[in-house]
């Protein structure tokens, strides 16, 4: 059999290396216009590549379809792989790690495997068009060289971080092949807001951040929030983004921040009023950094720089538990983790090979598919590789 792999990210590599693994005699070749492979997986879990995660709630992927391809090829499966692979893993706060926290080495690694499983690489040349016949698959990349298979896999990525390969333009091909290109949304990304949050550019601030679409409370994270010039950062902040991109857009989108997550509205000002006697200035002076604590005074409509009456201080207290930020937009798809959207799963059958044109197969994330921050992506990527590999070995 002989099989093309469009894409040298994480899914395609994946699926080569299961290929070959079950029988050296499969002929694969992957392409890509990257001159490296896996240049995105470099790039994860700030280099230390978060390759899975223990747990999943109900908000973790955008859909059942996206959680029983999970649930097909779980973690425990998926890290049964890994040692099967000769790859060990480690778990920090249930997020799955390789042993060596390194990403640089995980790459390394499946590189030596593609080298030795005697996968073919070709490098630098983008899918220009495809045509499908009967019996086989014809590519013509951009080199102008043409190639012909009994499969062709497309695992080409979404929109997110051009810069690491992923640049959207399979969808432009896959169009003219009539697919439906679900929507492509900017996922876990930092948020841009309305309110001026350039003076406490830079604060970290510990929290749980609320999203509200209109009146409704949608979801609800403890974490960091990461103060940016213009917006809001950090992983809850990501995890805002997707739910945001995955729900139909709202009159009005707010994040709203808790900084006291442990007190009660009564026992903050309870505390505040104590802190007021003692302080012979302003009081969030001892809480806050002088920036934050400016801001909060300013923000709670609190003139006095300090001396504040009973009334004021309520309004603080009132304030830091519900610190509002009005959505704008977020920020770009090269700022973003992860694109929402993608091939219709209503394309796809159930072992992801199309419903539309023979042999071909679609792996990763330009399905659409995609998973909260913290090691989903990736075991969605890995659990779709799985899903063709069991079909095309079983073929
Ligand atoms: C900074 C960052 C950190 C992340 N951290 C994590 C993390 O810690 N854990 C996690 O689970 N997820 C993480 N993610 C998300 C995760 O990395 C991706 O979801 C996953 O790598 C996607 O893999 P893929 O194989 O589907 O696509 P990609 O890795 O994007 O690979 C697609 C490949 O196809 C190639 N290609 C595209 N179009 C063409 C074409 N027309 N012709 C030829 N080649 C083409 C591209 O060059 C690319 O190499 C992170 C993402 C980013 C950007």
């Amino acid at each position: 059999m002989k099989i093309g792999i469009i894409g040298q990210g994480y899914s395609g590599v994946m699926l080569a290396i299961l290929l070959k693994r079950h029988d050296l005699n499969i002929d694969v070749t992957i392409f890509d216009h990257n001159e490296k492979t896996n240049k995105k997986l470099l790039a994860t879990g700030n280099g230390r590549c978060n390759l899975g995660n223990l747990e999943y709630n109900n908000n973790t992927f955008n859909s059942e379809f996206t959680k029983n391809l999970y649930l097909n090829f779980d973690i425990s499966k998926q890290r049964e792989l890994f040692n099967e692979l000769g790859l060990e893993t480690r778990t920090i706060n249930n997020l799955v790690y390789p042993y060596s926290l390194s990403s640089n080495q995980v790459v390394a690694y499946l590189n030596r495997l593609l080298k030795e499983y005697k996968v073919k690489l070709v490098n630098g040349v983008n899918l220009n068009s495809y045509e499908v016949s009967n019996d086989f698959v014809t590519i013509t990349m951009s080199n102008r060289k043409i190639y012909k298979f009994d499969k062709v896999i497309f695992a080409t990525g979404g929109k997110s971080k051009e810069v690491l390969g992923s640049d959207g333009s399979i969808f432009r091909i896959l169009k003219t092949h009539n697919y439906t290109i679900k929507d492509l949304k900017v996922g876990l990304a930092p948020i841009k807001v309305s309110e001026n949050v350039k003076g406490i550019e830079n604060e970290r601030l510990k929290c749980i951040a609320s999203l509200y679409l209109d009146k409704d409370l949608v979801y609800q994270e403890d974490g960091e929030v990461l103060i940016k010039k213009d917006g809001l950062s950090g992983i809850s902040i990501f995890n805002i983004s997707s739910i945001i991109a995955r729900n139909k857009t709202a009159k009005k989108t707010r994040i709203v921040l808790d900084l006291f997550k442990d007190y009660k509205i009564e026992e903050l000002e309870e505390k505040f009023e104590k802190y007021s006697r003692i302080a012979v200035f302003s009081f969030l002076e001892g809480i806050f950094t002088i920036k934050m604590s400016d801001y909060i005074r300013k923000n709670s409509g609190v003139k006095n720089l300090y001396d504040f009456d009973n009334r004021e201080i309520k309004r603080i207290a009132e304030y830091t538990k519900n610190m509002e930020f009005t959505y704008i937009s977020t920020y770009d798809f090269n700022d973003s983790q992860v694109t929402i959207g993608g091939v219709s799963i209503n394309n796809l059958n159930d072992d992801l090979s199309s419903k539309l044109e023979k042999n071909i197969y679609m792996i990763g994330e330009m399905i659409d598919i995609d998973g909260l921050c913290g090691g989903y992506n990736l075991m969605l990527c890995l659990a779709s590789a799985y899903k063709a590999y069991t079909s095309l070995i079983n073929n």
